[in-house]
């Protein structure tokens, strides 16, 4: 991971109105800032509901913030009779460097197929968009496949004819590991995650390969990151309930120290 700046992506789910939201982000801010410790060698973002983003940005842009923020989900479309979607276009517009795209609870809440993430993938390079792409298996599949075979699948379906050169992140979420305080340990993160490295290896090529973060997620706490940063393939993590703590996500941020 050594070439990687590791990434440390806070997925704020649906919490925080656009109120909570600058208070959040003024205190994160605050820390960062005061922080004896630099950060300059870590990434740190945040993933807001699309009603926040535009407070986010106007705070990133005013205090001209080392804080990168982007949303939860894209549209796979880009304008017309598509009610209640959000454009790549509309994203970009707003400062957004990033969106993640098939996260499992749109998998499983808005019955998001492999396609449609690929779709989403295309729509939000087409706006100059980063896609944060989740992968991950759930308790059965585990079970039926072991942890790599689904994980591998879904990255494949989903990079599938990407440009070779377009800037991804890709993050492992075993789905049994999110919300349940039951991280998988880092050496069960790392084999998937290199088995993710070598799949985009063997699909785009080493050079994309080498280049891309591969992000752990799934009850990552200040207390367990460490562990997950030692391994070699791990870049970074994808943090859902301790990214809505700030003084737990910063020492997340903070992990080197
Ligand atoms: C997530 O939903 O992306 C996630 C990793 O959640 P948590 O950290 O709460 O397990």
């Amino acid at each position: 991971a050594a070439a990687r700046r590791p990434l440390m992506a806070g997925n704020w789910k649906l919490n925080f109105d656009h109120l909570q939201a600058i208070a959040f982000v003024q205190k994160v801010a605050w820390t960062l800032k005061d922080a004896k410790h630099d950060f300059s060698d870590v990434e740190v973002a945040v993933f807001p509901p699309f009603t926040d983003l535009r407070s986010v940005q106007t705070l990133v842009d005013a205090d001209k913030l080392e804080l990168h923020y982007g949303a939860q989900d894209v549209s796979q479309h880009d304008s017309g009779a598509h009610t209640g979607e959000i454009s790549g276009q509309f994203l970009s517009a707003l400062g957004c460097d990033y969106v993640i795209i098939g996260h499992s609870e749109r998998r499983a809440d808005h019955g998001e197929s492999d396609e449609v993430v690929h779709a989403k993938a295309v729509a939000s390079l087409r706006h100059g968009l980063t896609p944060v792409i989740c992968v991950g298996e759930t308790a059965e599949d585990l079970e039926q496949h072991g942890a790599s075979a689904i994980p591998v699948a879904q990255l494949g379906a989903a990079v599938a004819e990407l440009p070779k050169d377009a800037e991804l992140v890709i993050a492992y979420e075993p789905v049994w590991a999110i919300g349940s305080g039951q991280a998988a340990s880092a050496e069960q993160a790392e084999a998937v995650c290199k088995a993710l490295r070598e799949k985009l290896a063997e699909l785009h090529g080493q050079e994309q390969a080498d280049r891309t973060r591969i992000l752990y997620g799934g009850s990552v706490k200040a207390e367990n990151i460490a562990g997950f940063m030692r391994e070699p393939n791990i870049d970074g993590a994808l943090i859902g309930g301790a990214s809505l703590k700030v003084d737990e996500f910063c020492s997340i941020a903070r992990f080197r120290h």
